[in-house]
């Protein structure tokens, strides 16, 4: 089971997909399930995965981006959205402005995560505001929680990925936009377990960034578990 971890549904200025329009490029690319959620700029809709569900039934898996900072009302939608099938949340610390690292701001966004059971996947590019020592220290603290670093670091802040997920257990490199080299180092240093193919859709040439990972494994099976048996047992898919 091919599943990309990563994929942008509705509009804001300057990017946009469909529901159909993901659906294709995932037929296009031999892709069974993606996990989708808004774009997170802005005033996101979560609500446009609701639709994009209801027009391509069977193929996605609802995240829902959460801003910490509307606090009560964040975590009733985590769990509003969660009695409805979500199973996952998504976070970006640099638009909205706050510290991953600040478990003060986040603990009841990851207390609500972790209580339902849900994935959390924060986006997680060399930016100051969430650094792979703020993933650490989040992913320590919610050993319940896994937690998907997007983008795996790069590019300075790769080797520090590498390093916390090697001493993190729930904590995963996901591979959206990560150049084929990259992703060769961290399988060569972490193994097949640790890292977890996305796209982050519409932001890519959706096949190029699946084919990429046929260049950068060099076994069939473990192909398999960074191109989706990974996410899938943590999905509990398998
Ligand atoms: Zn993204």
């Amino acid at each position: 089971m091919i599943i990309d971890s990563h994929s942008h549904i509705g509009a804001r200025i300057g990017s946009s997909q469909t529901g159909p329009e993901l659906r294709a490029r995932m037929d296009g690319a031999g892709v069974d399930l993606a996990c989708i959620f808004p774009h997170v700029e802005g005033g996101f809709r979560n609500d446009d995965v609701d639709e994009a569900m209801s027009v391509v039934p069977g193929r996605f898996i609802p995240f829902l981006a959460v801003d910490p900072w509307f606090g009560a009302r964040a975590v009733a939608e985590i769990h509003e959205r969660a009695d409805r099938g979500y199973r996952g949340v998504k976070l970006h610390p640099t638009i909205h402005g706050y510290d991953l690292a600040d478990l003060v701001l986040l603990a009841p966004v990851l207390e609500a995560v972790r209580d339902r059971g849900l994935i959390l996947l924060a986006h997680g590019a060399d930016d100051i505001l969430n650094a792979p020592a703020a993933f650490a220290a989040l992913a320590r603290a919610y050993p319940e929680i896994p937690v998907l670093m997007a983008h795996s670091g790069v590019f300075r802040a790769h080797a520090q990925a590498i390093a916390a997920a090697r001493e993190i257990d729930n904590l995963y490199l996901e591979a959206a936009r990560v150049p084929a080299h990259e992703i060769a180092v961290q399988i060569r240093e972490l193994g097949p377990t640790r890292t977890i193919w996305g796209s982050d859709s519409p932001f890519c040439d959706y096949t190029w960034e699946y084919e990429k990972i046929r260049r950068c494994v060099d076994s069939e099976e473990a192909r398999l578990l960074v191109a989706g048996g990974n996410l899938a047992q943590l999905l509990g898919l398998s």
